[in-house]
C-alpha cells in the first residue's frame, strides 16, 4: 500500500520498499541519486557502481537490453565466503576433519562460469560435481589439482566408469558415487579391466524429509540412492571383492534450498549414523558429503518462507560441524572431511537480467459526461448515482452494486438492448467507481473484503523486453520468486501499482507474485514512465538454474551476456560478451535453414515484381530487409 506521508520520498524509502538491504546480501543496494549498486570488496576495500551507468556502458559498446550481468567478483566473494565460513566453524569448534566444497555444473554449466569457480575456487581445493558424461568431460578439463575433488554422481554407464577411471589413474580425486545398485557391478569389472582401483561413494536415501519446494528428493521414494538394505548387500559385495577399502564416501541430498535449519541437522544426524556403521563395517571412511541445499535468502525474510532460509552460512557451517562432533566423539569415529555441494547459494548472487520496459497498459476510466443524458439507460444512470453516494461507510455496498450494474449491461449488450457507446459509457463508471473504493479503502479501518483482488485488478501492466521462458524459467515452472526492482529513479516515490508482462504472446508469461516479508504479494510499485526516457528493472539472484532451463519459447533466444570485473580503484571491465541469438540462430535450433527460408522468399517476390505488384527496385529493399532481420537480436530493437 502506499502509505500518504508528509517528508518527500528518499532513495532509503525504496530500498526499503524493495527490500533491497533485506536480500541484496550487502552486495546490492541503494545510492543517494536513487540508483540501485552494486558493491564487490576488492583487496579489502569495497567498490561499488550503479548499474544503469553498466547498462549504458554495454549500450554504447553495441549490446542492448535485456541482457544478463554476471559479476564474477560476486562469485569469487560467495565461493570464500562459503569456504571462510567453514573454516571458521571447523577452528572454532576444534574439528579434527577438513572443508572441501564441490560446485555442481548443472547450477550453472557456461563455460565462463565453470572457468571463473575453477579459478577462484583453486586457493580453497574447491571442486566441481558432475552428474553427467559432458559434465564430467568440463570438470576432467577445469580441475587441476589433486586438492580439489570431482564428485560423480547420476547414472553412470561404461564410457562415463572408463573416463572416471583413467582420471583416477592420471591422479584426479574423482569419486564415483553409487546412485543404483547396477552400477556398482559395472564399476568392478571395468577397474579389474583396467587394472584401475576406483574412489568409491555412496549416496543413500536418508528417512529425514525436508520442507520447502524441492523436498521430492528426500525420502523412502526419492528418485536416487540406495536404501538402507541396498547399501548392505553393497558392503558384501565390495568386501567379497577384496575392494570395500575402495569406500571412502557417503554421500546425500535433501533436495535444494532447504529453508529451515532443523531439516539440515536432522538430516546430518542421521547420515553421521550411517557413517559410523559404514566404518565399523570396515570401509575406509574419510569424507562426509551433504549435497546441496543451502538455502537462499529470495525475499530477505531470514524465515523457514520456502523463498527464504531462517538460519546464516556460519549458522549453516556451525550447524553441521557440531552435528558430526557431538555424534562421532562418543563413539570415537575420526573426523570425515566435509563435502558440500552447494550450487544455488555460491551463484546465484552473481547475475542480474536488466530489461527494459516497453509500453504500459493501465485501468483508467475514459472520459465521463458531467451529467448523463436523460435517456441513457436506467442502469447507467443507477452507476452514475452509485458514483456520486460513495462514502467510507458503504464502500461495500457501492462496490456490489456497481459490480452487478456493470454484469448487467454486458448481459443487455450481448442481446443488442444497449448499444457500443452505452457499454463503454457503463465500463468507464465502473472503473472509476473501483478506482475511487481502492482509494477509499486504502485509508479505511477496515478495508474492503475483495480488497487485494481488486488492487490486482486495477494494476498497471508493464510490458517488459524479455522473455519468461527464456530467461526466468523457474518463475513459471514451480513459482519461483526473484527479488525484482527497477535499477533507477529510486529517489523518487512509485506511484504505479504494476504486474509484468513479457513480450511472449503467452497469458503465462507474466510475473504477479512479489518478494515480501514472509509472503507474497501480487503487485510491484513502479514509477509512471517518461516519454521518450527507458526505464530499467533488474531480477536480482538469477545465477542459479535459470540460464540453460530457459527455453524458445516464441523462438526468443538467448540474450545478451556480459561479465563484468571490478578493479581496485573502482573501475570495471567487461570481461566476456556474448552476442545473444539472432534470428537466424533460433530459426536453425529448431531445423529451419535460414538460407532456404531466403531461398522461398526470394521466389515470391519475384513473382511480385513479375505480377506487377512491386518494382524491382522494390524488391532489392524488401530482400535487404528480409536478410537483415535474419541477423537481428530476437528481442524488441529500438530504431
Ligand atoms: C542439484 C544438486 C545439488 C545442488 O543443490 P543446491 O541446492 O543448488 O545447492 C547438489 N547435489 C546434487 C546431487 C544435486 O542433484
Amino acid at each position: 500500500m502506499n502509505k500518504i506521508i508528509n517528508r518527500s520520498w528518499t532513495a532509503n524509502d525504496s530500498a526499503e520498499l524493495y527490500g533491497v538491504n533485506d536480500w541484496g546480501a550487502g552486495y546490492f543496494g541503494v545510492d543517494q541519486q536513487g540508483l540501485l549498486s552494486v558493491t564487490t570488496t576488492n583487496a579489502d576495500t569495497p567498490v561499488n557502481a550503479p548499474l544503469l551507468n553498466i547498462v549504458n556502458d554495454i549500450k554504447e559498446r553495441g549490446l542492448d537490453a535485456p541482457v544478463l550481468i554476471r559479476f564474477e567478483d560476486l562469485l569469487d566473494q560467495q565461493i570464500s565466503r562459503l569456504n571462510n565460513a567453514f573454516r571458521n566453524a571447523i577452528e572454532s569448534a576444534g574439528y579434527q576433519g577438513d572443508y572441501r566444497g564441490v560446485f555442481p555444473i548443472k547450477v550453472n554449466q557456461q563455460c565462463h562460469v565453470i572457468e571463473e569457480i575453477a579459478q577462484a575456487g583453486a586457493r580453497y581445493g574447491h571442486g566441481l560435481e558432475a552428474g553427467s558424461k559432458a559434465e564430467l568431460i568440463i570438470a576432467l578439463a577445469h580441475i587441476e589439482s589433486p586438492d580439489a575433488h570431482i564428485i560423480c554422481n547420476g547414472y553412470k554407464d561404461q564410457e562415463f566408469i572408463d573416463l572416471g577411471l583413467n582420471a583416477r589413474k592420471m591422479g584426479y580425486s574423482c569419486f564415483f558415487v553409487i546412485e543404483t545398485p547396477s552400477e556398482l557391478p559395472i564399476i568392478l569389472e571395468r577397474s579389474r579391466a583396467l587394472n584401475i582401483k576406483p574412489l568409491i561413494g555412496v549416496r543413500v536415501k536418508l528417512a529425514s524429509v525436508v520442507g520447502g519446494h524441492w523436498n521430492a528428493t528426500s525420502g523412502d521414494r526419492s528418485i536416487f540412492g540406495l536404501s538402507i538394505a541396498q547399501l548392505v548387500e553393497m558392503i558384501d559385495s565390495l568386501r567379497d571383492e577384496g575392494m570395500l577399502d575402495c569406500l571412502q564416501l557417503l554421500h546425500y541430498h535433501l533436495g535444494s534450498q532447504i529453508p529451515n535449519i532443523r531439516d539440515i541437522r536432522s538430516g546430518v544426524v542421521e547420515a553421521c549414523q550411517v557413517y559410523m556403521d559404514l566404518v565399523r563395517e570396515g570401509a575406509n571412511m574419510r569424507y562426509l558429503d551433504l549435497g546441496g541445499g543451502l538455502a537462499v535468502d529470495y525475499d530477505g525474510s531470514k524465515t523457514n518462507y520456502i523463498h527464504s532460509k531462517n538460519y546464516t552460512l556460519d549458522e549453516y557451517c556451525a550447524d553441521i560441524i557440531d552435528v558430526v562432533i557431538t555424534t562421532l566423539d562418543p563413539n570415537k569415529i575420526a573426523h570425515p572431511t566435509i563435502i558440500t555441494e552447494s550450487g544455488r547459494a555460491t551463484i546465484a548472487y552473481s547475475s542480474v537480467l536488466i530489461f527494459n520496459i516497453l509500453d504500459v497498459a493501465t485501468f483508467t476510466p475514459g472520459s465521463i459526461p458531467k451529467t448523463i443524458p436523460d435517456d441513457e439507460h436506467q442502469l447507467i444512470q443507477s452507476l452514475k448515482e452509485t458514483f456520486d453516494g460513495l462514502t467510507e461507510k458503504n464502500m461495500q455496498e457501492c462496490y456490489n452494486d456497481a459490480l452487478f450494474y456493470r454484469d448487467e449491461v454486458r448481459e443487455l449488450f450481448k442481446r443488442g438492448h444497449v448499444g457500443l457507446r452505452s457499454r463503454s459509457l457503463a465500463e468507464n463508471l465502473f472503473l472509476l467507481i473501483m478506482q475511487e473504493v481502492l482509494k477509499i479503502s486504502e485509508k479505511a479501518p477496515r478495508p474492503l473484503q475483495e480488497f487485494d483482488k481488486l488492487k490486482e485488478q486495477l494494476s498497471d501492466i508493464y510490458y517488459g523486453n524479455f522473455s519468461l521462458f527464456q530467461s526466468l524459467p523457474d518463475v513459471w515452472a514451480i513459482d519461483q520468486i526473484f527479488p525484482i526492482a527497477p535499477i533507477h529513479r529510486l529517489q523518487e516515490q512509485p506511484t504505479r501499482e504494476a504486474i509484468i508482462a513479457d513480450i511472449t504472446c503467452d497469458c503465462d508469461g507474466r510475473i504477479d507474485r512479489f518478494t515480501n516479508m514472509r509472503n507474497t504479494k501480487t503487485t510491484l510499485p513502479l514509477h509512471p514512465i517518461i516519454e521518450g526516457e527507458e526505464y530499467f528493472i533488474g531480477v536480482f539472484l538469477v545465477g542459479a538454474y535459470q540460464e540453460t532451463l530457459g527455453d524458445l519459447h516464441n523462438l526468443f533466444g538467448d540474450t545478451n551476456v556480459v561479465s563484468v570485473r571490478f578493479h581496485n580503484d573502482g573501475t570495471y571491465e567487461f570481461a566476456d560478451e556474448i552476442e545473444g541469438d539472432s534470428i537466424a540462430d533460433v530459426l536453425s535450433y529448431v531445423e529451419y535453414q535460414p538460407q532456404l527460408l531466403r531461398e522461398r522468399f526470394r521466389k515470391i517476390a519475384e513473382r511480385s515484381v513479375r505480377e506487377g505488384r512491386i518494382s524491382a527496385l522494390e524488391r532489392q529493399s524488401i530482400m535487404k530487409a528480409f536478410s537483415e532481420s535474419m541477423q537481428g537480436y530476437t528481442y524488441y530493437e529500438k530504431d
